[in-house]
């Protein structure tokens, strides 16, 4: 089959066309051809990094309804955010929405930058996201590239470098796509074509405004794009985590350092997360650090729960026990909590899984 090479103009009048009787009605977005507010599109796309369209919807609403300005926001504490995050993961991304609000509310009096090297300088914000908001929420003919988009254009292209190393190749390409007029139309447009007619299995080119264009379909090859390089094996860490109740219910959480993983959440304590985990006593006695073992009463072993990070997996064994004498155990930031209260506290996915767990092995 013979395929055109698409030019700008041919191929945005195309995506443009479509997109005027395709869009998806999304929360964050404006009609065709109307301009968004910043403190949407931003709220939207750091809320999408890593999570899909039909999680974001619901947090995107109970934020705007919390926070209906980015001045609110900013003046919200961030335990607030933190908890209202809750289930979106990768709470880093909260942090840096909490910080960026402060930033844009103290050094841009509540209005966002305009412009790339404005929107870069502000907290979590990466190349990609200042294109998305420069482009969406003032017009600016950025190039925007996200997964879904890289997808569309590798294909186009039969790009045969593999991904991470093609990004620059897939860029380079689009921005010879982009349009000057409608940007923020045509980057959503690209990003609804990614999402419902370019999948990454059984393409549906019968219905592409563009598989004119498309090289990949042309040669009858879309699934081989984008070239993926060979997927590492995701080690498994392990651990021993505590369940420690007072005689009267509370458990024991600790809130995790403001850097690295979780930074900032409360979790229960637990030995190391390593290749190996400790066995049931050594564990204990890790936790105890010298002080008598009969501190803990009833200790019981619970059902193992597993959870996926990005990089690797975790298993965590639960280990529940009653605290004698509570007053004795020394721990760095304790907490003690009603479990009927563990809703008002900023629970990371992990630690809810760890509570249904041991409860429902009781
Ligand atoms: S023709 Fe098929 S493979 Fe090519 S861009 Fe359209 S949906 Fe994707």
């Amino acid at each position: 089959m013979i395929h055109q090479t698409p030019s700008r103009k041919s191929f945005s009048a195309a995506i443009l066309d479509w997109y005027g009787s395709h869009a998806r009605r999304l929360p964050w977005r404006s009609l065709p051809g109307e301009q968004p507010d910043p403190y949407h599109v931003w709220l939207s796309e750091i809320m999408l990094q890593q999570t899909t369209v039909a999680t974001v919807g619901p947090y995107f609403r109970k934020f705007l309804e919390s926070w209906p300005s980015i001045t609110d926001m900013a003046e919200a504490p961030l335990d607030d955010i933190l908890t209202a995050w809750a289930g979106l993961g990768y709470y880093a991304r909260a942090r840096n929405l909490h910080k960026c609000a402060i930033a844009v509310a103290r050094e841009h009096n509540g209005v966002f930058p305009d412009n790339m090297a404005g929107l870069r300088a502000l907290p979590g914000i990466g190349p990609y996201t200042a294109a998305a908001i420069s482009a969406i929420a003032f017009g600016k003919a950025e190039t925007v590239v996200d997964g879904n988009i890289e997808r569309i254009i590798s294909r186009l292209y039969r790009i045969r470098t593999s991904l991470p190393a093609a990004k620059k190749e897939i860029t380079e390409f689009a921005a010879k796509l982009t349009p000057i007029e409608q940007p923020g139309d045509y980057a959503q447009a690209l990003m609804d074509i990614g999402a419902g007619i370019c999948l990454p299995r059984n393409p549906n080119c019968s219905v592409c405004p563009v598989s004119f264009y498309c090289a990949a379909f042309a040669a009858g090859d879309m699934e081989n794009y984008p070239v993926k390089a060979p997927k590492k094996i995701k080690p498994t860490r392990r651990a021993v985590i505590f369940w420690l109740q007072r005689p009267d219910g509370h458990v024991l959480m600790r809130r995790r350092a403001e850097k690295g993983m979780l930074g900032g959440m409360m979790e229960f304590p637990s030995t190391d997360w390593a290749d190996e985990a400790l066995e049931t006593k050594a564990a204990v006695e890790h936790l105890l650090q010298g002080q008598p073992s009969n501190l803990l009463n009833d200790i019981s072993v619970r059902k193992q729960v597993r959870h996926t990070f990005t990089h690797f997996h975790l298993e965590l064994q639960p280990v529940a026990a009653q605290l004698t004498s509570p007053e004795k155990l020394e721990l760095d930031g304790a907490v003690w909590i009603d479990p009927d209260e563990f809703g008002s506290y900023a629970l990371p996915t992990l630690m809810t899984k760890v509570v249904k767990a041991v409860l429902e092995s009781r």
